[in-house]
């Protein structure tokens, strides 16, 4: 799905930053609303943001396609409850097709550089391929995209094969050979099962163990999937059926953690179920609330981390050499390695320091890394930040969920900016940035929502947490809260600039 036509136009009124679920979604809506003079860039050579990216063996959706793909464009084919990524990444790719808003995409281009012009009311945005201004700008770059690499002594010197499970190396076989892998987190419980298959060995090197709960996957029957395609309804009655079952967790994670005792026991009973060994058990029987980090489903990580070639490693790793991994034993000191030829690194991204806010420049010249580096990342709504006027966000500040589809949340932000490009084309408005009261205000009442949830209290380190040790990834309401809030754009909460106005930057506040 490569664009042929790589020119960048010079001037866009919508520069969208991102092909995966967030930009393609708002490039599909924008069409629809007769907003066509747009551009999406992405560095990747499709559509499909993380779902283009992750293809290391095992990858899939913990969430029921049915539920993660767009409400306006039901899938009838999906052939398993949990559809496996190159599906998710196939249906990406019709939906765009589709679409026919293709001819405004280019791909293999970075966002390099972004500034707001304040005299002119524009973004001027540096790009692999050239400048483009444009009055407003889409980050739909996704929370999960930028690969992190753990910071372990050595790692740069080690000699044999290393790769990061969001960017898997095909060429590499891993077939017979001693791999080590680092992490157990929700990519790495899904390559285990399937590269134990194959591996003459592999060190599993787990910091935290993580709540793994049973996976309920499984084919449509022909009857479920004639019905999808035929039977007027039934999709929608599943995918809502999905949703209400998904949104009953949030009382658990945000109020009240009694309520995921169910699910505690049910983790507890997979592990015996796939573990027969008293101390591998305990090794994997995590040490903190679940619900705190994301809780993952499997029915296979368990009997794969039984095997007779797998070997779980609980010490801290204390340096890589460039034959392999050392570990140091926490009571006794001791140092132990373990040779391998390759090493798989399932460290995570990017989440509360993500590298595309440090090229985002606002009105003062500061950079939203700058800003959020502070007091870590805040915004109005997730989508709009005070002082980066015409900034919108997908995927912004506390829009993650950890049980239910993030789509869901997309399209609820999609209508939201949509809702504010026709409000500002309407009134000749040359932009819009939230007022800081009012983003101090939402950000307040996150935080104060925040110190109840389990994510908070449940005593573990993890990915929602920023360096501050602040949630700012996620929502800590229900989903249809958030698509009540952001339904239509509430103008008056902004200060406005009008078009007449502009050259001289005088704001004018609408209330
Ligand atoms: P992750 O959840 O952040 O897990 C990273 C793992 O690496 C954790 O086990 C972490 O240990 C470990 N780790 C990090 N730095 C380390 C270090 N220096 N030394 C040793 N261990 C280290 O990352 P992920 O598994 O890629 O998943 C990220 C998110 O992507 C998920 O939470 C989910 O939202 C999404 N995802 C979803 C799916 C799905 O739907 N099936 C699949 C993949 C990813 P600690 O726990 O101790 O920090």
């Amino acid at each position: 799905m490569t664009s042929t036509n790589t020119a960048l136009p010079p001037r866009v009124r919508v520069l969208v930053i991102g092909a995966g679920f967030g930009g393609l979604g708002t490039a599909i809506k924008l069409d629809e609303a007769g907003q066509g003079d747009f551009l999406v860039i992405d560095k990747g050579d499709s559509v499909g943001g993380t779902w283009r990216d992750n293809t290391y063996p095992g990858a899939a959706c913990d969430v029921p396609s049915q539920l993660y793909s767009f409400s306006f464009a039901p899938n009838p084919n999906w052939s398993r409850s949990f559809s496996p990524q190159p599906e998710i990444h196939a249906y990406l790719q019709d939906v765009a097709q589709k679409s026919g808003v293709l001819d405004r995409f280019r791909f293999g281009v970075t966002a390099q550089d972004a500034s707001w012009d304040e005299t002119d009311q524009v973004w001027n945005v540096v790009t692999s391929a050239g400048t483009v201004t444009a009055d407003v700008v889409i980050s739909a770059s996704g929370g999960l995209s930028e690969p992190k690499n753990p910071e372990i002594d050595g790692i740069d010197d080690f000699a044999g094969e290393i790769f990061h499970t969001a960017r898997w190396d095909h060429q590499t076989d891993l077939s017979g050979k001693r791999v080590a892998i680092i992490g157990t987190g929700a990519s790495a419980i899904q390559v285990i099962p399937e590269i134990a298959k194959t591996v003459g060995h592999l060190d599993v090197y787990q910091r935290t163990a993580p709540w793994v709960m049973p996976r309920h996957d499984r084919a449509y029957t022909r009857a479920e999937r004639l019905g999808f395609r035929f039977v007027p309804f039934f999709q929608k009655a599943y995918r809502t059926g999905i949703y209400w079952g998904r949104e009953t967790y949030v009382p658990g994670f945000t109020r009240a953690p009694k309520i995921l005792t169910p699910a505690r026991t049910m983790a507890l009973a997979n592990i015996k179920k796939g573990i027969n060994d008293p101390g591998l058990q305990a090794k994997v029987t995590p040490d903190f609330q679940i619900g705190c980090k994301r809780i993952l489903i499997s029915n296979t990580y368990y009997p794969a981390l039984a095997q007779e070639n797998v070997e779980v490693i609980t010490d801290g790793i204390a340096e890589i050499t460039p034959t392999g991994v050392v570990t140091r034993d926490a009571r006794t000191g001791e140092l132990s390695a373990r040779d391998v030829d390759v090493l798989i690194v399932a460290t995570g991204f990017y989440t509360t320091d993500q590298p595309i806010a440090h090229h985002i420049k606002g009105r003062d010249g500061r950079t939203l890394g700058d800003v959020w580096a502070e007091h870590g990342m805040a915004s109005y709504k997730g989508t709009t930040t005070a002082g980066f006027p015409n900034l919108f966000q997908i995927v912004g500040a506390n829009t993650g969920l950890g049980h239910s589809s993030m789509v869901f949340m997309i399209e609820s932000q999609i209508s939201y900016i949509l809702s504010a490009l026709q409000q500002m084309g309407a009134g000749q408005i040359a932009a819009v940035e939230p007022r800081e009261d009012v983003q101090a205000e939402w950000n307040s009442d996150m935080h104060q929502r925040m110190s109840r949830t389990v994510w908070s209290r449940g005593g573990c380190a993890s990915w929602y947490l920023d360096e501050h040790g602040r949630n700012t990834t996620l929502w800590p309401r229900s989903t249809f809260a958030f698509r009540q809030l952001l339904r239509e754009f509430d103008i008056e909460k902004y200060v406005v600039t009008s078009r007449s106005n502009a050259p001289q930057s005088i704001k004018e506040q609408v209330s």
